[in-house]
């Protein structure tokens, strides 16, 4: 019988009692550049830690366990993932993006991306219709971020799903938002699952990782000769530091969930608060789509203030909440969106998404509530 999630978070599929040397529980830091060869023309499984690393392989293992992928491999930031997907694509391919992505995307295509020739348009992707009109005969992939960041926007994946079927897109999730302990794109379709694990997976704030997993077998290949051949892998220290972070995965998610919730019920009776972003709130635009295909809500809220004023009192004021870019980790943490995450993004797209002067976001996770709300309490008054 397969594992639980819980279970896989500690395991992956299947728990060994000889998986590492000398009976140890935790996972060795291999830290070793190379490996020597038995004999000519043979291998112990492992070469050069630029290609795999035994530290990286069993984290890649339970990555793949907890998405349902083929393969995932292991970056050494989210943005090195995301790159590494970028290179799946040639010039005139044509890509098809979530509006508001996460700033550092855009960054990257904008860039780096456009300047090899690929096009990529930016549509709000929880309608349907806007997407398939988008469409053109260049299009490649859809890239979609759900909830997205910082709006909170909630894409139906199974529709996108449909999309890709009927026009032969790749479809490609970045799941830092929920991660896997609350939806698994794999199983709505998704070729390729996106994420930082330096948000949720680790957990601690102490590493940056990414992962870039796949559900089928040809991708995998080419995506490990583009990883092998980049260099984009995660340290083995990091990979050790990314397997302790995961093993507490689902309990540090349904306890950020539950802090998140109060809080963003909370912030909607106060009077500076003009309005809440949580996908938890039933009278989310998108709070039905997500129930659907996913388990949870997650812990990101953002919210607007009454004046740009509010804003810039609470970021001076909190105590307790740092004001700090990232999220999921085990220090709450608030932003700016507008000057941090997403301050290349084009002025005009801001604006049209509403990421002002009185937007903030806030990543709620696992304090103790009361302190929490205190602390807002305080940078309110
Ligand atoms: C942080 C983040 C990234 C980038 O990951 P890094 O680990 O910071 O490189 C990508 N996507 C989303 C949604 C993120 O929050």
């Amino acid at each position: 019988m397969a594992y639980q999630f819980e279970t896989r978070c500690i395991c992956g599929d299947e728990h060994r009692s000889d998986r590492h040397p000398f009976g140890a529980i935790s996972a060795p830091i291999y830290q070793s550049a190379t490996f020597s060869h038995p004999g000519i023309g043979e291998s112990t499984g492992y070469n050069y830690t630029r290609e795999s690393n035994p530290t990286r392989a069993e984290l890649e293992q339970i990555v793949s366990s907890m998405e349902g992928a083929v393969d995932t491999v292991a970056c050494s930031s989210g943005m090195a993932a995301i790159s590494l997907c970028l290179e799946l694509f040639q010039a005139g391919d044509h890509i098809i993006c979530s509006e508001d992505l996460y700033g550092g995307s855009v960054r990257l295509f904008q860039t780096t991306g456009e300047s090899r020739g690929r096009l990529f348009s930016y549509v709000n992707t929880a309608d349907v219709q806007m997407v398939e009109q988008s469409i053109t005969p260049h299009t490649k992939a859809l890239y979609i971020e759900t909830p997205s960041n910082p709006t909170m926007q909630v894409t139906d994946l199974a529709q996108m799903h449909r999309l890709a079927e009927q026009y032969h897109l790749l479809l490609i999730v970045d799941n830092t938002f929920l991660s896997p302990c609350f939806q698994n794109p794999i199983d709505f379709g998704a070729d390729l699952v996106i994420h930082s694990g330096t948000k949720f997976l680790g957990g601690h704030n102490d590493t940056l990782s990414g992962f870039l997993c796949t559900s089928r077998k040809d991708l995998a290949e080419k995506i490990r000769f583009l990883f092998k051949t980049s260099g984009a892998g995660l340290s083995p220290f990091d990979s050790f530091l990314m397997l302790r972070g995961i093993k507490t995965l689902a309990v540090r998610m349904e306890r950020q969930q539950s802090n998140a919730l109060a809080i963003a019920q909370w912030l909607k009776k106060q009077e500076r608060v003009s309005k809440v972003f949580y996908v938890g709130l039933p009278d989310h635009p998108g709070y039905e789509v997500n129930l659907k295909q996913a388990k949870g809500f997650g812990s990101m809220i953002s919210f607007r203030t009454d004046t740009e004023e509010t804003a810039r009192r609470i970021l001076e004021r909190v105590r307790l909440i740092s004001y700090a870019e990232s999220l999921g980790g085990v220090e709450s943490l608030i932003t700016y969106p507008m000057l941090q995450t997403h301050g290349d993004v084009p002025v005009e797209v801001r604006e049209r998404l509403g990421i002002t002067e009185t937007f903030l976001r806030l990543s709620v996770v696992l304090e103790h509530i009361d302190d929490l709300i205190a602390d807002l309490e305080w940078a309110l008054s």
